[in-house]
């Protein structure tokens, strides 16, 4: 219960202070602190730190499970701690290998959540029409788990502490806040080498700007690498949300969302055929 109390004194902390920012540093100007659907992203700050506790077991359970699968039971026993080569390095060293090597797996496992099978779940996240900091914390909680297992069991194989694991997810979703911030900052010179709230926010916009790009989490190099970085110079994105994938405004209803049969009219934004020819045409990267 403590530990629950922290996190959200911590989180009100973060907020007040970005809210300060965004009223000083507006990327959408005259957009208001209280939006028509900030009681439902209000809803997940309230939940989410509650279930954590929860979905933290879960999720330890789940990585020692597929480390013990994966790895030599002997080795397996021993992931809290960390093991092997990535273990005995220099803590620097170790950090930096776990942030890229994070970036790497939380890449392509947002890039996976954007394929037809998987996209009603991070469709949820996507449905903010207008973007603030509030708006990070609205993820369906398949799609949380599922990408935290995934970069921690990847992560916890390849012989990282546990304890390192736990402060780099925490440390995410701060930092999540800080991308989703109506903020104008693009980080000049460090564009392409850390997410900036003005990457992010060309994530959020409808399908025919930057959805289906800039999906690293910190790192928006690996977009250049993959052909997947959107970032117009000048240019600050105005429109959000998705047009072809109606997401429910009430949070049961969101939910519930991806668990309902799809309206047969509405389309898929990201078609295998849309991915193939837009891997082909390679990076829109305007600068
Ligand atoms: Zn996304
Ligand atoms: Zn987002």
């Amino acid at each position: 219960m403590v530990q629950i109390v922290g996190i959200l004194i911590a989180l009100a902390g973060v907020g007040a202070l970005l809210y300060a920012s965004e009223r000083l540093f507006s990327a959408v100007r005259g957009q208001r602190l209280w939006r028509r659907d900030s009681g439902v992203d209000l809803l997940y700050w309230l939940i989410t730190p509650l279930v954590i506790r929860a979905v933290s077991k879960i999720l330890a359970f789940g990585v020692a499970v597929i480390a013990l699968a994966v790895l030599d039971r002997q080795i397996g026993a021993r992931i809290a701690d960390g093991f092997g080569p990535v273990a005995q390095q220099p803590q620097w060293l170790m950090l930096l290998e776990l942030l890229v090597l994070g970036d790497l797996t939380g890449y392509w496992v947002h890039r996976w959540f954007h394929s037809r099978r998987l996209w009603r779940f991070h469709a949820v996240h996507h449905s903010s029409r207008r973007l603030d900091w509030l708006s990070a914390l609205r993820v369906h909680p398949i799609n949380d788990l599922v990408t935290k297992l995934v970069q921690t069991s990847v992560l916890a194989c390849l012989g990282f502490p546990l304890k390192a694991l736990a402060g780099y997810v925490l440390f995410l979703s701060f930092y999540s806040t800080l991308l989703h911030a109506n903020l104008n900052w693009s980080f000049g010179p460090l564009r392409y080498v850390i997410a900036s709230p003005l990457f992010h926010r060309w994530h959020h916009t409808t399908e025919d700007e930057g959805l289906n790009k800039n999906y690293a989490p910190m790192f928006p190099f690996l977009d250049l690498v993959f052909g997947t970085l959107y970032l117009p110079r000048g240019v600050q994105p105005t429109r959000f949300g998705t047009s072809s994938t109606r997401v429910p405004d009430t949070y049961i209803g969101q939910l519930a969302f991806p668990f309902r049969r799809a309206e047969r009219s509405l389309r898929h934004p990201e078609s295998p055929a849309r991915q193939l020819s837009r891997s082909s045409i390679g990076a829109s990267l305007h600068v």
